[in-house]
């Protein structure tokens, strides 16, 4: 279960909306408290991706690192990554998958029209092969 305080779920928000027609991507810190996260800042990241960025957002190892930095100075954990999906559901695509980690929680803003829909967490699997609808509060 990822709940996702209001000020950080505003900021998702709000960067999802600015990026639309293209995807953003970004940063979830917090806690983990066994199977209970709790996302306490987003940190907005650089979609690095060279190509349409509609469909697509790639992350720097860089700018990784200095999240998770970011996230101990603040003594909190970098426990999440986030990213939009313009015009388009909030499921979990093949490339996502392939760009995954099995540590950290994927959520995954739905924007339609410019406007927020729905979103959802994925915990992907140790072999990058699927990945898990987590429950997801905001
Ligand atoms: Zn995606």
């Amino acid at each position: 279960m990822i709940r996702i305080e209001s000020e950080p779920w505003a900021e998702m928000v709000a960067h999802a909306r600015e990026t639309y027609p293209n995807e953003c991507c970004g940063a979830m810190l917090g806690s983990t408290d066994g199977e209970r996260k709790a996302v306490r800042a987003a940190i907005r990241l650089r979609n690095a991706f060279e190509g349409a960025q509609a469909a697509r957002y790639e992350l720097r190892p860089e700018d990784l690192l200095a999240a998770d930095k970011a996230a101990r100075e603040r003594h909190m954990d970098l426990i999440g990554i986030y990213h939009s999906h313009p015009d388009c559901d909030a499921y979990f695509s093949k490339t996502d998958l392939q760009n995954s980690c099995p540590w950290y929680s994927f959520v995954v803003l739905s924007i339609q029209k410019g406007e927020f829909h729905h979103a959802n967490s994925w915990l992907p699997n140790f072999d990058q092969s699927e990945a898990a609808k987590e429950e997801l509060i905001y």
